[in-house]
């Protein structure tokens, strides 16, 4: 006999039991939460995303003094909430498409603190950046840099442009969220001397006002050493530039990436530790290069709203396959969470009520999807008694799965509800039937 509740870790602060042992979210309960708004079902903890949010600012603040900034790198949860809130605690965003944009322009949100990224920047997607006053573009290449300079002399304006760089760091994580490598599809790679070239090319257009450059060199990253390499690489480039053109870099973005706590043996973020590092660094750097410290940003998406978020399932059927496996198969699936079938990625799930005494079974929790693909997570222990109905619960759900949702299945993707302070109330309703069919003419 195992006792589930004795091995269970709870991963983050904002998650617990109660004194009957079902388990909570910022202080809530879950049952009742699924009962009000359904399941699936994407909960966020907003005094978690605005404690991470101000954890960053005050890093950068600690660390840069005045000279840094943070953006929120908004495809980790892209809603208007979000955008509101990231208003409020004083954040830029980073965007990458029109969709998220227009979502922070409807949410009111000050887009000249707007950095749009992307490695396809249509003529179109320029133009609407330009029109909704984005305040500065990353330019990922040559093509872009000049449909950046032709839309803004329309306009007779100077849009202001950071380059992104390939620095050449692999940083030891996924293949597929590894950005930083020279062959990845982003950005002009040091190496090869296309950043340099491209450095070249925004510095002899007229409409472009070259502020420095960016890096992003990759995701879910634990180990500092990868910024303390890219910081001295970037600043090489920096002073490069400086020599071949008389050109210095106003800012330098050195991208996000500070991993998460999805499972137990991964530590929680170490924001202020991950800076404060850099910064010292940074300054060490410059000082050998004899060239000024530039501004400073980053652009957490993960780190700020992966542990806010929960996401709840109901229990549809538990097959036991004699000799093979247990499926437990839950009413979503790669639908709002496509992580694991595209990354592998691990998760903790449990279940909300408590089954103390009950035997565990090992399960592979499986989505609802046409597709034997649809895992959410393999190997994970669940009390053998669970039945039909009863709630799952997967932690660390804020990044990366509402905002990569679809409806493959033509599903309807699910509700997202804000927890604040005792209180419940609905960021993004569920979608019906109805929206489904909305586009089909
Ligand atoms: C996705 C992305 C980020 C955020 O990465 P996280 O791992 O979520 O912190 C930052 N910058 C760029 C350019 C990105 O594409």
């Amino acid at each position: 006999m195992i006792n589930i509740q004795n091995q269970e870790d709870l991963i983050s602060e904002n998650v617990s039991r109660d004194a009957k042992g079902a388990l909570t979210f910022a202080g809530q309960d879950l049952s009742t939460l699924a009962k009000t708004y359904g399941t699936p079902l994407y909960l966020y903890d907003e005094d978690r995303i605005r404690m991470r949010m101000r954890a960053y600012l005050s890093a950068i603040e600690k660390a840069f003094g005045g000279r840094g900034n943070v953006q929120y790198a908004s495809k980790a949860a892209s809603f208007k909430r979000i955008y509101e809130i990231a208003a409020e605690e004083g954040m830029g965003i980073d965007v990458v498409s029109v969709g998220e944009i227009y979502t922070a322009y409807a949410a009111g949100f000050p887009l000249s603190r707007a950095y749009f990224h992307s490695n396809n920047k249509t003529d179109s997607d320029v133009a609407f950046a330009m029109d909704h006053g984005v305040g500065t573009f990353v330019a990922d290449n040559a093509e872009e840099l000049y449909a950046i300079d032709r839309e803004a002399a329309h306009r007779n304006i100077r849009q202001r442009v950071l380059l992104r760089i390939t620095p050449g760091i692999d940083p030891h994580t996924y293949a597929a969220v590894a950005t930083g490598k020279v062959d990845s599809k982003f950005g002009s790679a040091i190496e090869t001397g296309q950043a340099a070239r491209i450095t070249a090319l925004a510095l002899s257009l007229p409409y472009v006002s070259l502020a420095g450059f960016h890096c992003h060199v990759g995701s879910q990253i634990f180990d500092a050493s990868v910024y303390l390499s890219t910081q001295k690489i970037m600043l090489t480039f920096i002073r490069d530039m400086y020599k071949a053109h008389g050109f210095l870099a106003k800012e330098l973005d050195l991208g996000g990436g500070i991993g998460v706590r999805y499972v137990k043996d991964q530590p929680a973020p170490d924001i202020e530790g991950t800076l404060s590092s850099v910064a010292e660094a940074m300054k060490e750097t410059c000082r050998e290069l004899e060239i000024p410290m530039p501004a400073v940003s980053f652009e957490p998406g993960r780190s700020i709203v992966a542990d806010a978020g929960m996401a709840l399932y109901s229990v549809g059927s538990v097959k036991r396959i004699p000799g093979y496996k247990t499926y437990v198969s839950v009413d979503g699936g790669m639908s709002d969470n496509p992580r694991f079938a595209l990354y592998g990625s691990p998760y903790t799930v449990l279940p909300v009520l408590p089954h103390d005494g009950a035997e565990s079974e090992i399960c592979s929790v499986v989505g609802r999807l046409c597709e034997s693909g649809d895992i959410l997570q393999e190997g994970v222990s669940l009390p053998a008694d669970l039945v039909r109905g009863e709630l799952l619960s997967m932690l660390t759900a804020g990044a990366y799965q509402y905002s990569m949702a679809s409806n493959y299945n033509r599903i309807p993707r699910p509700a997202v509800v804000m927890l604040k302070d005792g209180k419940a109330s609905l960021a993004v309703r569920r979608e019906t039937v109805e929206d489904i069919v909305a586009l089909d003419i």
